[in-house]
């Protein structure tokens, strides 16, 4: 076991003053020396990694590569030179990985601060944020491609065409509709983004479409993601990581409580109850696996019996309600087809106004479904909960000690 990283000095630690009677000179910041060693002992080997793959997008050297297969979604080193566990590079001063990774030591408290500047308090269990309120997009099209109320794909379209992105970070699906395996992809135009619409419950590390969008020359990216993907940019602004973390300009959040191992569709839905993956049309997770077949059938799995192929990643992972996004989606409460929303930033609430002002969603206020607000809380300190005690106890602060 790694490290626990409470006791961890961080970039905000004071250096101490100098002492006998002199006056305390003002506390200067600490050099920010962590490098790809100590994000592998207190993160990736400790079992806080998510799988998110902001620190192999931030690598300038490329030496963090990326285990996309079942029971993997992992970064790696590719270089032998000083063993999968320590970096050249570093070694001469490259600090880039932890200063992208949004489980490495204060990384809640620091976006927080970044965003909102404030940290959290205790009863603000998912996250800061200005407005709640349901949403759906009036486009036909665009509605009945989403998962909930189509805001997501509603939003990157509207943002795009009206040159506010150039490009989004989504999810498609190897082999086009018939697939089930989620790939990152980068949406460009409204026929991209809706390739994308509807959820996958397997991960997707959209962060990873990174270099094709920078290769394609795009600047003013959205990216879409759960909630570990969506503390990345915030985490690198905060620390000063430069350059790779400018494009990324709209956060747009999916609530999340755990993503699942693609080996479940052969492990569980075959096997058991013989549903071919190619034949799926749609999923959805509303209190038991809803599962949609092209010749119309509709199934129901228990969740508990899905739980043995959770990702490892989200076994630690505190944050259902993707509390670092500008804008947070999800799909809970009784009033369904509609998206939940959770509008924490100024930029958020701009392009929810701009997008009304334009006629393109229809929105309620959240308190029309009560049961959906309280269920998010509630979902919240579950995830909490999960956040371990030998960490850091940020993540945890509002549970019962
Ligand atoms: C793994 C996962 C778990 C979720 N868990 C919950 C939950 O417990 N409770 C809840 O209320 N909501 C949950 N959601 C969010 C919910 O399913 C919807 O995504 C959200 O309500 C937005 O709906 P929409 O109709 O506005 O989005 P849409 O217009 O359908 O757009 C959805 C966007 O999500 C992206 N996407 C789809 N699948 C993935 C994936 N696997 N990885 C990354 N990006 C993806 C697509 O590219 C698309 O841009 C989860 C989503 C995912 C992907
Ligand atoms: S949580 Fe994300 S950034 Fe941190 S080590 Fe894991 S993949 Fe890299
Ligand atoms: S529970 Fe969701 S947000 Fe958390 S690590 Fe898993 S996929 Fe990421």
């Amino acid at each position: 076991m790694a490290a626990p990283n409470s006791e961890a000095p961080t970039a905000d630690t004071p250096t101490e003053s100098a002492g006998g009677d002199q006056p305390a000179a003002p506390a200067k910041k600490a050099r920010w020396t962590f490098q790809w060693k100590e994000l592998f002992d207190e993160v990736i080997s400790s079992g806080l990694c998510t799988g998110c793959a902001g620190c192999v997008i931030s690598c300038p050297h490329d030496v963090i590569g990326y285990k996309h297969e079942p029971g993997q979604y992992k970064p790696f080193h590719l270089e032998d030179e000083l063993g999968p566990t320590d970096c050249g590079h570093g070694q001469k001063g490259c600090t880039s990985c932890t200063r992208a990774c949004p489980r490495f030591r204060h990384w809640e408290t620091e976006a927080d601060e970044h965003l909102f500047g404030r940290v959290r308090e205790p009863d603000e269990m998912s996250g800061v944020y200005k407005d709640i309120m349901l949403v759906r997009a009036k486009s036909d099209e665009i509605y009945d491609q989403g998962q909930d109320g189509g805001l997501v794909s509603q939003i990157l379209i509207w943002a795009l065409e009206n040159d506010v992105i150039d490009g989004a970070l989504v999810s498609h699906l190897e082999g086009g509709t018939n697939g089930w395996k989620a790939k990152p992809a980068v949406a460009t135009n409204r026929e991209e983004v809706l390739a994308g619409a509807g959820s996958r419950y397997t991960y997707s590390a959209n962060t990873m479409a990174f270099p094709e969008a920078k290769e394609r020359g795009l600047s003013r990216l959205a990216l879409v993601g759960m909630s570990c993907q969506t503390s990345i940019a915030p985490v690198m602004w905060h620390r000063k990581i430069g350059k790779v973390s400018k494009p990324i300009k709209l956060n747009i959040g999916l609530l999340c409580s755990k993503s699942f191992d693609d080996a479940m569709f052969d492990e569980l839905f075959y096997i058991k109850y013989g549903l071919v993956k190619e034949d799926i049309v749609k999923m959805n997770i509303k209190g038991v696996f809803q599962v949609w077949m092209r010749n119309g059938d509709y199934h129901e799995i228990n969740l508990k019996e899905c739980h043995a192929w959770t990702r490892e990643g989200c076994n630690h992972c505190p944050d259902f309600a993707a509390e670092h996004a500008d804008i947070s989606t999800g799909g809970i409460g009784n009033i369904t087809d509609w998206t939940l929303t959770i509008v924490r930033t100024d930029l958020g609430r701009a392009v929810i106004q701009a997008m009304m002002d334009d006629g393109v969603i229809e929105t309620r206020p959240g308190d029309d479904d009560p049961a959906a607000i309280a269920l998010m809380h509630k979902l919240a300190a579950k995830s909490r909960a999960r956040w371990p005690e030998w960490a850091n106890d940020e993540a945890r602060v509002g549970l019962p000690s």
